[in-house]
């Protein structure tokens, strides 16, 4: 009998379940690297996993890709994939190294360098915002030159973390210190690449946002699925909805899919599966946010994927990165329906009591998945810092109005209540990368 292929998944956590499903669908044993802060308890018993390799991706990168290339030489694995935006860096010299299929190391730079990533699409021809590199935090000024309003990042954040929006000249400098207050206290060094503290300031794109799940083989883009995420206008950003497939005029979407098509060309991403967010200015002129070049969302995009397209994202992955040609290649997938994805916000932040409302939203029968992030006890804090969602819920629907009342039923009915508040002291950080 042919061995079952094997594939190294670095650091997507147990909770998570759409990866490991599809795995085990997909005939695909897991070598799971575990995350920091996953449970190894869960990790051990998550679907498809046969084996836990513990590897200290960020603080010893080196010894982790050593580690990783003895344990090869013992017995090779088919393939290695991202479960992480940290991992992505390390996944890509990994598959170098190893001479499996994945993004190229420059590739991975690119992506994880929101400074580059706009200087890449500005060199391909397309549309970027006007932005300004801040190098150290008096170097705000230059960015005075911009439109306003504008966005102020990190250039190597995640998640929203540290991201605000500033409407005029004077409230610059104090968002520029804030967000590198945040960059230098979290983000910093977090990968091993990103030693330099940078900000990014760009000018505002007004319109609902996007984003777009793709495989790339052999330099070959599909966008599998669009999602409208809708109108989010800061200062801060959250996310809290997804809603696949958008809606939106064929004209629009196939817009959309030649800027993203694009933006895999500028980066160099010829291998593996994409995460792509956009902006639609005024409604109408896809402008990409940013790629990640990883599954999106834990893998809660998956799902959203799989739903409204019929693609089996998360298995079509794996398969890409074992060296196999997607099955969606050849045989055209068929669609099975609207799906949702809501994002429980925050709120005010404190020490998690309860989310009241969620065991009946467990039992509507619409509803496919709730995996609760963060558990009674664990301290959130609300934008502009980041310490993830309390929890997510999916859901399949028949329209896209249903999803979209579905979702404003949530908002009305789910309530994350807290122990205390939490002190507002700016420099009290605590964040997961997602
Ligand atoms: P992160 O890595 O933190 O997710 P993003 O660049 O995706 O960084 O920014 C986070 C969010 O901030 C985006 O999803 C979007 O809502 C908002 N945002 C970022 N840049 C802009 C911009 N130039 N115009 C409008 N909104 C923006
Ligand atoms: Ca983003």
């Amino acid at each position: 009998m042919p061995q079952r292929p094997k594939l190294v998944l670095v650091g997507l956590l147990s909770k998570f379940p759409w990866v490991y499903e599809a795995a085990e669908r997909a005939g695909i044993d897991l070598i799971l690297v575990p995350r920091g802060d996953d449970s190894p308890e869960a990790a051990r018993r998550a679907r498809a996993v046969v084996e836990l390799l513990p590897l200290d991706i960020e603080g010893d990168p080196d010894g982790a890709l050593a580690a990783l290339a003895e344990r090869y030489r013992r017995e090779p694995f088919g393939g290695i994939m991202a479960g992480n935006e940290v991992a992505v860096t390390f996944v890509a010299r990994a598959a170098a190294q190893l001479g499996l299929t994945g993004l190229s190391e420059q590739a991975a730079a690119v992506v994880r360098d929101k400074r580059s990533m706009r200087q890449h699409l500005r060199e391909a021809g397309l549309a970027v915002p006007g932005f300004v590199v801040v190098e150290d935090p008096d170097g705000w000024t230059d960015a005075l030159t911009l439109r306003f309003p504008v966005v102020v990042k990190p250039a190597n954040g995640h998640s929203s973390f540290g991201v605000i929006r500033v409407d005029d000249r004077d409230g610059l400098e104090q968002a520029v210190t804030r967000t590198w207050k945040l960059v230098e206290s979290h983000l910093g060094g977090y990968d091993g690449l990103a030693t330099e503290a940078r900000v990014l300031v760009e000018e505002y794109l007004d319109g609902p946002e996007l984003s777009a799940e793709s495989l790339v083989h052999r330099g070959q883009v599909r966008v599998c699925a669009i999602s409208w995420k809708g109108e989010l206008t800061g200062p801060y950003f959250e996310e809290t909805v997804l809603r696949a497939p958008a809606r939106l005029p064929a004209e629009i979407l196939a817009a959309i899919e030649a800027e993203v098509v694009g933006a895999h060309r500028a980066f160099g991403a010829t291998a593996g599966t994409t995460h792509t967010e956009l902006r639609l200015v005024g409604g109408v002129r896809p402008v990409v946010l940013e790629m990640a070049a990883r599954i999106g969302g834990g893998g809660n995009m998956h799902y959203l994927t799989h739903v409204s397209s019929g693609i089996d994202l998360a298995a079509e992955a794996m398969r890409l990165y074992l060296g196999q040609e997607p099955l969606c290649w050849r045989a055209e997938p068929v669609p099975s329906g609207h799906a949702g994805c809501y994002l429980v916000p925050i709120g005010a932040g404190g020490r998690l009591k309860r989310i009241r409302g969620l065991d009946e939203v467990r039992r509507d029968p619409r509803v496919e998945y709730v995996v609760q992030t963060a558990a009674p006890g664990s301290e959130l804090l609300s934008y502009p810092d980041w310490s993830g969602n309390p929890a997510v819920v999916l859901s399949r629907h028949g329209s896209d109005a249903d999803t979209k009342a579905f979702h404003d039923h949530l908002a009305r009915t789910l309530r994350v209540e807290y122990e205390d508040q939490v002190r507002a002291d700016p420099d009290h950080i605590r964040g997961e990368t997602p």
